[in-house]
């Protein structure tokens, strides 16, 4: 059997091979604190899974509309409202399997073989993919940690040529937890002014999970907005990965298009979902504050470890839950036997010797670091930051 060309530029995601690795060690009857993990570690609140039920007791069993059913789009504008000051008419909001797939069906609506889309790094590598899948051409544009990985006006400027199309980026970031403000979307919005044939994906996945203040979004500025395609949905900021809901909400023309795409290859995401989703979306939010309170000690507490161990670099992140530090100092070194070169090595070091799963930072774009997800508990983070300060300490 002969695989397509398409494939070839599609690898196995670090996360999922760093997952299987740290399985095969616990196997062994190795002690493995599993940092690698891109979900809440709590469960999906009951009065969520309570209106799952009652979805299904209604009889709520059969193919919903392509776009989502009529009362959950309306449950999404209210949200886009309340939450972000965004007016939306239903429909312009399209429902689909998880954020991810809301952001593929912008990708194939938006991007032409040849076309080039920008996409600040570190970034979540899907992004990428997705580009590669729609035969564009992937422009990556280092951010460092001193700019808190954050892409300038004057680095956005400068990446743009006549072939560009999209530009697509995540605030708050997986990995970085970077979270752009007002005012440094106002630089990036000056330059999409004077380049108007340019479409922006805008992955707000994260919106809840902020530790900064206020959620700002692109599309709250008018003079682009028309070109703005907002990402989102419940997996993050209602514990509810397995679910599978996410959401666009994109000009009319975007929308009716990605609802011609996924009429032809997933229909309507889960009718019971979806159901689940409106009562998440307008019920009251305490359940997710509960949850972002965690993850502020934990990263509060996290951050203050990693700034203890001599040699790591850190940003602040100010949104979702991982840290990304930049452990580029320790390149060259060795504990006697291993020789840690990259980051790659050194995700493998941190996991043969200290026992504590990472990912290594190229998976997002960045060599000099790698990926911690605080989405676990204090007792567990207690336990990696020890053993990652022991097994850093012990590189010479
Ligand atoms: N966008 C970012 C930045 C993510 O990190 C993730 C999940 O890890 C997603 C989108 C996908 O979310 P969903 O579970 O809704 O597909």
């Amino acid at each position: 059997m002969q695989l397509s060309q398409r494939l070839s530029t599609i690898t196995e995601p670090q996360t999922i091979k760093m997952a299987k690795l740290s399985r095969e060690l616990k196997a062994q009857g190795i002690n493995i604190v599993d940092l690698s993990l891109g979900e809440p570690d709590f469960k999906t609140p009951e009065h969520i899974c309570e209106a799952a039920k009652k979805a299904i007791d209604e009889g709520y069993t059969k193919y919903p509309p392509v776009a989502g059913y009529p009362d959950l789009l309306e449950a999404i504008c209210l949200k886009l409202k309340r939450d972000n000051n965004l007016d939306y008419a239903p429909n312009q909001i399209i429902v689909s399997t998880g954020a991810k797939q809301s952001l593929v069906n912008a990708v194939l609506c938006l991007v032409d073989p040849g076309d080039e889309v920008i996409i600040p790094t570190p970034y979540w590598v899907t992004y990428a993919a997705q580009v590669q899948m729609a035969g564009g051409i992937v422009k990556l544009v280092h951010c460092g940690i001193d700019s808190d990985f954050k892409i300038t006006p004057e680095q956005l400027e400068a990446s743009i040529t006549s072939k560009t199309k999209l530009f697509m980026f995540s605030s708050p970031c997986n990995p970085t937890g970077s979270v752009y403000s007002r005012e440094e979307l106002a630089g990036l919005v000056e330059v999409f002014k004077r380049h108007p044939y340019i479409a922006i994906i805008s992955d707000e996945i994260y919106e809840y999970i902020n530790y900064a203040g206020g959620h700002e979004s692109i599309a709250q500025f008018e003079e682009i907005r028309d070109r703005v395609v907002v990402v989102n949905g419940m997996s993050k900021g209602f514990a509810m990965t397995g679910w599978r809901l996410g959401y666009m909400a994109a000009p009319r023309e975007l929308a009716q298009a990605c609802d011609r795409l996924q009429a032809q290859y997933t229909s309507a995401t889960n009718s019971i979902a979806q159901r689940a989703a409106i009562t998440a979306l307008v019920s009251d939010l305490g359940p997710t504050y509960k949850m972002v309170d965690a993850f502020r000690e934990r990263k509060d507490y996290v951050i203050g470890a990693l700034r203890k161990i001599p040699g790591v670099r850190i940003n602040e992140p100010h949104g979702a839950f991982y840290a990304f530090p930049d452990l580029s100092s320790f390149y060259g070194k060795s504990d006697g036997e291993t020789v840690v070169n990259n980051d790659d090595d050194m995700a493998m070091y941190l996991l043969n010797k200290g026992h504590v799963t990472t990912v290594c930072g190229s998976a997002f774009g960045n060599t000099d670091c790698v990926r911690l997800s605080f989405a676990t508990s204090m007792t567990n983070l207690r336990e990696a930051m020890a053993r990652m300060a022991e097994a850093l300490g012990k590189l010479k």
